[in-house]
């Protein structure tokens, strides 16, 4: 988790300073860049989420991650379907069904990262459970 939270204050950071320095180019080829680099992530977890649903966390008693109930929710009642979870997961947690955001690979989710949460959505539509006091460091 501290790897992720790293890679997207760096992520940040790059580009705000392409901002100030008024390097447009140069911040539209990272963020093209990047956006591949993401898509690529996004979709090895995707396609290998039976296995990774079968990941053992000795954290956690050699729970499975699918043992392991901490997982975002969506309340529709506050969700305006503006899809910034979706371009904000790093690993594709969220995707799009009949054009409504869903989570559809709940134990993708990195436990305790409440990423989306803090920087994705505006309109407090995503809870998680408490964190669980043990950190895992991926
Ligand atoms: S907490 Fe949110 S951003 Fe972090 S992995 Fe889970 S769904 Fe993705
Ligand atoms: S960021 Fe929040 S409001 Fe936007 S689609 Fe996701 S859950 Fe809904």
């Amino acid at each position: 988790m501290k790897k992720i939270k790293q890679s997207m204050i760096l992520n940040m950071e790059i580009k705000k300073i392409a901002e100030k320095l008024d390097l447009n180019e140069l911040k539209e080829a990272y963020v093209e860049s990047y956006k591949n680099l993401r898509a690529y992530h996004i979709s090895t977890y995707q396609n290998f989420y039976e296995a990774i649903k079968e990941i053992q966390y000795p954290e956690y008693d050699n729970l499975k991650r699918e043992d392991i109930n901490w997982y975002p929710q969506i309340d529709y009642k506050k969700c305006i379907n503006c899809k910034e979870c979706i371009n904000f997961c790093p690993k594709g947690v969220y995707t799009l069904k009949n054009d409504t955001v869903i989570v559809e690979y709940p134990y993708s989710c990195v436990i305790n990262c409440t990423g989306c949460v803090s920087h994705a959505c505006n309109f407090g539509a995503i809870s998680f459970p408490k964190k669980i006091k043990k950190t895992i460091d991926i």
